[in-house]
């Protein structure tokens, strides 16, 4: 494995309900624990959580996000399925667009990779425009460049508004 290609990739992990496994700050650190158990990923780093408030319906608790970065072998469909699977194993239901959830596992970069399909867009579209995404990249990376700019570059990593440090 140490002559395969590994790649440098960012996700962005996000919960607001607990269940029978756990709290949304839970639910971030099973999914890391799970990250770092996989053997084809490397290098496991962690940002701050944060408590953010929600993006559409507002009648639902905050969210925790977070980012973890980390060297992997997966291709981008084969780290997308490891997302959904973590997903699944918080027993993600979907109630609706943009609500509630135990676990939304997204991949935010994946090295210098462009993609633009449907079910696998990177960077992640809502990327730029998202402080509960761009501030927690920044803390792991504050040199990264993005679609070509450097990430403080961007207004949504310098703007705190509903977001706290936990
Ligand atoms: P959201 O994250 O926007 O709240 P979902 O987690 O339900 O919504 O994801 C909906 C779909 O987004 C997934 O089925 C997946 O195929 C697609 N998708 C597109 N790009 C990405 C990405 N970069 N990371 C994760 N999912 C993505
Ligand atoms: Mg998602």
């Amino acid at each position: 494995m140490n002559n395969a290609n590994w790649v440098t990739c960012y996700v962005g992990l996000g919960s607001n309900l607990s269940n029978e496994l756990g709290s949304p700050t839970e639910h971030l650190q099973q999914a890391i624990a799970a990250m770092r158990e996989h053997e084809q990923i490397r290098k496991v780093d962690v940002s701050s959580f944060y408590a953010s408030a929600p993006m559409g319906p507002q009648d639902q608790p905050d969210f925790v996000n977070a980012v973890a970065s980390f060297e992997t072998t997966l291709t981008p469909a084969e780290l997308l399925a490891f997302c959904q699977q973590l997903e699944q194993q918080a027993l993600r239901a979907r109630l609706r667009r943009w609500g509630e959830r135990s676990l939304d596992v997204d991949i935010l970069l994946y090295g210098e990779a462009q993609i633009a399909e449907p079910q696998l867009t990177i960077p992640h579209a809502g990327l730029l425009e998202r402080n509960f995404v761009l501030i927690p990249l920044r803390e792991l990376a504050a040199d990264i460049m993005i679609s070509g700019q450097p990430i403080d570059s961007y207004a949504a990593s310098n703007d705190w508004t509903g977001l706290k440090l936990l």
